[in-house]
């Protein structure tokens, strides 16, 4: 009998699945606080914190095709430079178009 496994996902298909539309928070950093240590991006567990050259020196950008807000990267900080901020207004379950 041929199984019909839908949940299943292939091997080397994880850029196919962006996690980011499971957030109902994103984080953000403040590059005055942020110190470059790259723990954040080492700790991140959808690996989707790259560390780039600013003016600042070395700091975290997202991408929020695949970060799912699970908030590690904000309490393993150790400045708190990351604050997790609310994909949602206030008194609504739309998401907010503006932080999106
Ligand atoms: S863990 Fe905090 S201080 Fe270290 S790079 Fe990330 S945001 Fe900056
Ligand atoms: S909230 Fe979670 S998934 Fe998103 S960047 Fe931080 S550690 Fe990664």
């Amino acid at each position: 009998m041929k199984k019909n496994n839908k949940t299943t996902i292939k091997p080397n298909s994880s850029l196919n699945n962006k996690t980011g539309s499971w957030r109902t928070s994103r984080p953000e950093v403040d590059y005055n606080k942020c110190i470059g240590c790259s723990l954040c991006a080492k700790l991140c567990p959808e690996g989707c914190i790259a560390m780039i050259k600013t003016k600042q020196g070395l700091k975290p950008k997202f991408d929020y095709n695949y970060c799912k807000g699970c908030s590690l990267c904000a309490n393993q900080c150790p400045v708190k430079a990351i604050i997790m901020k609310s994909e949602y207004n206030n008194n609504s379950h739309e998401k907010n178009k503006k932080t999106k």
